[in-house]
């Protein structure tokens, strides 16, 4: 049975407004009717568009499953409206989820903590633990707080493909499959939460993402750990790291030498994007002339290049292009999430 398209209501509440305007109520008193009925709302956080659903309604939560095409092996996070929710989700609230939430919620950092018997099997993909986050979006937690229940969300993207930062990306990704859609507008971090499991001592990073492990260390007063060398075999513990992910439609590579491998891709007839952040370069000059390259600029921060990152390659796939090549990060850690995701889209199929 063909389904409609979802509405999309505009639902944009200035940071500096202390309370909603009257639309952006009534978008979201929407929403909870939604909700409570078991459906599907796309909601903006600050890092990507996630799609919700009632966190404690298992059917509700299958449904986000079957509208991503997501794997049942893979756990989604719930957001919750503030450190008291969170704790009244979990079994046990580690001394790191405590310092943690206390520093830097609400924020882009999911922690992983033994999970409460409230908690439906198929939002932990029947695991002892659940991954939960404040979001530090104002829209997000009022709507948590005026549904009364956790919301679990994942991105609003099909499974593997390149999140949304924007309520138009969701409907090109989900369109028919969800009930609803809050356009908050674009969303300013851009990249997926920092993940951390606060059950393992030292506490260790899932998902590198906005918060660095430094920023972690100091609100935990001691070491935080990286994933292990092989993150492929950490699937069913965190499935962001599962090889393919974020991945756009148009093949992507990253390179150290962009001038010579665009040179023989546009010799052998194909037609490029470019992401790059030199673009006063006189290689990217000389490279400008040729009519199969589009040259897309980059902020040549970590955290500017995070926010465009997603955006940048939604547009990029409607342009018919080959392929797209970016330019290789500096290995840093303050690039260490855009690094993970470029790497993850660049995996073939
Ligand atoms: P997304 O599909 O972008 O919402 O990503 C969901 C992320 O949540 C995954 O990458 C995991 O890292 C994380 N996650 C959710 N639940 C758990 C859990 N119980 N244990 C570990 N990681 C989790
Ligand atoms: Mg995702």
């Amino acid at each position: 049975m063909a389904r409609p398209l979802p509405p999309i209501r505009r639902a944009v509440w200035s940071a500096t407004a202390a309370e909603p305007p009257a639309a952006v109520v009534d978008a979201i008193d929407t929403a909870v009717e939604v909700l409570r009925r078991g459906g599907l709302v796309a909601i903006p956080t600050e890092t990507v568009y996630g799609l919700a659903a009632d966190a404690l309604d298992d059917e509700a939560v299958a449904g986000i499953f079957r509208a991503k095409g997501r794997p049942s092996t893979n756990p989604v996070i719930v957001h919750v409206a503030d450190v008291a929710m969170a704790r009244s989700l979990a079994a046990a609230w580690p001394a790191a989820a405590e310092a943690i939430a206390a520093r830097f919620w609400p924020g882009p950092v999911t922690v992983v903590v033994p999970r409460g018997p409230r908690i439906p099997d198929i939002v932990t993909a029947g695991g002892p633990t659940v991954a939960l986050r404040c979001p530090d979006h104002p829209l997000a937690r009022r709507l948590i707080a005026a549904a009364g229940t956790p919301l679990a969300a994942p991105s609003a993207n099909r499974s593997e493909a390149v999140s949304p930062t924007t309520a138009h990306h969701v409907l090109e990704s989900l369109g028919n499959r969800i009930d609803l859609i809050l356009d908050g507008g674009p969303c300013a971090t851009g990249i997926e939460s920092t993940v951390i499991d606060c059950t393992s001592s030292p506490p260790r990073i899932l998902r590198p993402g906005p918060l660095t492990r430094e920023s972690l260390e100091t609100a935990v007063g001691g070491p935080v750990e990286w994933p292990a060398a092989a993150p492929v075999a950490e699937t069913a513990r965190s499935p962001g790291q599962r090889a393919r992910h974020y991945a756009p439609t148009t093949s992507l590579e990253i390179t150290s030498d962009a001038g010579g491998r665009i040179a023989t891709l546009v010799e052998a007839g194909n037609r490029i994007g470019w992401l790059t952040s030199r673009t006063d370069d006189p290689e990217v000059r000389r490279l400008a002339a040729s009519r199969d390259l589009l040259i897309v600029p980059m902020p040549a921060d970590a955290a500017g290049f995070a926010a465009r990152l997603y955006a940048t390659l939604h547009a990029l796939d409607q342009r018919q292009l080959d392929r797209i090549v970016v330019d290789e990060p500096p290995d840093t850690e303050e690039w260490r999430a855009v690094r993970d995701r470029l790497t993850r889209a660049a995996v073939t199929p």
